[in-house]
């Protein structure tokens, strides 16, 4: 049998992809024997492997049980996550910054799990509205917090090199869970911290 990965999303065939985007470059007008152009589709494939690799990747096994335990219940603070993501609509790169913040129960994750769940969120598919959400529900589930905030601030491509071609256009979305969505104090410390 198969070796079973852990989500219910299939490893990609990179010869396939690699096929693929040879196909696509002919459409494309391009000739894809010529000296630039001859590894591109695997090259591409293999770009496309890691780009999508959140898909394959569960939280159980990024969080790996790295929880502390924490007597207070202080807001815990990461922000200045970079993150890299692809929009769904057109398969281009947005990418830009991630501010999380939570109280706990007594239950913390450590900086490099928190970096690691945006990653996992990001490296798919995605809108940045929904990323948002996920990412804060994820943080939630896992520590049991009293509350979550999440903000993104990202540039997209789809928007700068086609279409409107607003370069300097900036989205910024933000999810709110718990205390940080029930009591406006605590949801304005969160935003004061992330100013800083
Ligand atoms: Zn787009």
């Amino acid at each position: 049998m198969a070796k079973k990965v852990a989500s219910s999303v299939k490893v990609p065939d990179e010869k396939k992809i690699a096929s693929l985007i040879h196909e696509l470059l002919l459409e494309l007008g391009e000739d894809p024997s010529r000296e630039g152009l001859k590894k591109t589709p695997e090259r591409v494939a293999k770009s496309l492997a890691f780009l999508t690799r959140g898909y394959r990747q569960n939280i159980k096994a990024v969080v790996n049980n790295a929880h502390f335990a924490s007597g207070t219940n202080h807001m815990v603070i990461l922000k200045d996550i970079e993150l890299y993501s692809m929009c769904e609509h057109h398969m281009l790169p947005f990418y830009g910054k991630c501010a999380i913040g939570y109280i706990s129960k007594g239950k913390v994750l450590g900086v490099s799990k928190l970096a690691r769940i945006v990653d996992m969120f990001s490296r798919r598919l995605q809108i940045q509205e929904r990323m948002t959400e996920e990412i804060a529900n994820a943080i939630m589930e896992e520590t049991g917090a009293m509350g979550v905030g999440v903000v993104i601030n990202a540039k997209h491509l789809c928007m700068m090199m086609r279409g409107v071609e607003k370069q300097n256009s900036e989205m910024t979305t933000s999810a709110v869970l718990g205390t940080f969505r029930t009591d406006a104090k605590v949801r304005e410390e969160f935003l004061s911290l992330i100013k800083q």
